[in-house]
């Protein structure tokens, strides 16, 4: 597609969307350097690449200021906690990563002249009253719920992103990204997927929040992988859904990832999260005009690869995965 050598910063380099993409653009010829402060991320994500020449790792937090030596072509700002667990435990660090972090990548994006794409996400449009959500509604959050935290930040993400793009004429891109799933997901990072996969393996039921009537709609990696990479490559400077449109209860997906484990366990129901959204699907009719894109991969054959990577997890992954000591990071 692109066939010039660039090189780009990814931040959030060894999370789940971060180290696919640093593998994507070192398919594609491309130098990468990532950055993460390993606080939800983990370094086993992107072991494989350390030998690589054309890759380079900083441990670094990117609410203090950044600095990266030599010519940055690209920035992808996927740095962030992304989980609703996650910003019950870390909501300041949420907060700050999403304003003051894209704020000082915005600032190394415009002395580098660098085109920069932000990971934006469905949760801006919080609670949708309009289905499915195209880039026109305005959303529906709750400012002090407990996912709050999250959907705000994002949201002045976007603001600030495109008063950078107004005011200094910055190269900008925002993707909104919705539910996307694969290889590499934390176990134990609460999203439904993980959770539920976690729970056949280790035989525990299946927890089903509220009455699993409400519903998601989920991209597998390789499709959301190649969307963010045509849209950095395109000149949409707009915010664009990427996700996959095919919708299913949580109810109805708990029932197939029991077909999928082959699980004898049963689904339980639970208290149903303050602010859970009761329905998401993304209108990607733009991206389809834009980028020539859609998903391709069927959650079918998504959720069987997905299967695969967690079945070959350890016993030690599977059981002791407690969250991280985040307590440790309050000073961030
Ligand atoms: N969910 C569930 N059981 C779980 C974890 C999540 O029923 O063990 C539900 C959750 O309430 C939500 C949906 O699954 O309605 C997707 O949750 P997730 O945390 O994956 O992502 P979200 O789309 O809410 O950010």
């Amino acid at each position: 597609m692109n066939n010039k050598k660039k090189r780009v910063l990814i931040t959030g380099a060894a999370g789940f969307l971060g180290s696919h993409l640093c593998d994507k653009f070192i398919e594609e010829g491309h130098d990468v350097v990532g950055m993460d402060n390993l606080i939800t991320g983990d370094l086993k994500n992107i072991e494989h690449l350390f030998k690589r020449p054309d890759f380079e790792f900083y441990h670094h937090d990117v609410t203090k200021f950044v600095h990266v030596p030599g010519n940055i072509d690209y920035i992808m700002h996927f740095a962030s906690p992304a989980s609703p667990i996650d910003y019950l435990k870390i909501p300041i660090q949420t907060l700050k990563v999403g304003s003051l972090g894209t704020h000082n990548l915005l600032g190394l994006a415009k002395q580098k002249k660098s085109r920069i794409l932000i990971a934006s996400t469905s949760e801006i449009y919080g609670d949708p009253l309009v289905h499915p959500q195209s880039e026109d509604y305005y959303g529906n959050v709750n400012t002090i719920g407990p996912r709050g935290v999250y959907d705000e930040a994002k949201r002045f993400q976007e603001s600030i992103t495109m008063a950078y793009h107004r005011v200094h004429g910055l190269d900008t891109r925002i993707a909104r990204i919705f539910n996307t799933y694969g290889p590499r997901m934390r176990l134990n990072d609460g999203r439904v997927i993980p959770a539920f996969i976690g729970q056949a393996l280790r035989g525990e039921d299946l927890t089903v929040f509220g009455d699993g009537k409400q519903t998601r709609s989920f991209c597998y990696v390789s499709d959301q992988v190649e969307g963010l990479y045509r849209l950095l490559m395109s000149d949409y400077e707009l915010p664009l859904n990427i996700g996959n449109p095919d919708e299913i209860t949580i109810l109805d997906f708990a029932e197939e990832i029991i077909k999928l484990t082959g699980t004898e366990q049963k689904i339980v129901f639970r208290e149903l999260p303050k602010d859970d959204p009761l329905q998401r699907q993304p209108d990607i009719t733009r991206a389809r005009e834009v980028l020539g894109w859609e998903p391709k991969v069927s959650r079918t054959e998504g959720m069987k690869k997905t299967f695969e990577y967690f079945k070959n997890l350890t016993d030690e992954e599977l059981y002791n995965s407690e969250h991280k000591d985040f307590t440790k990071h309050n000073r961030l």
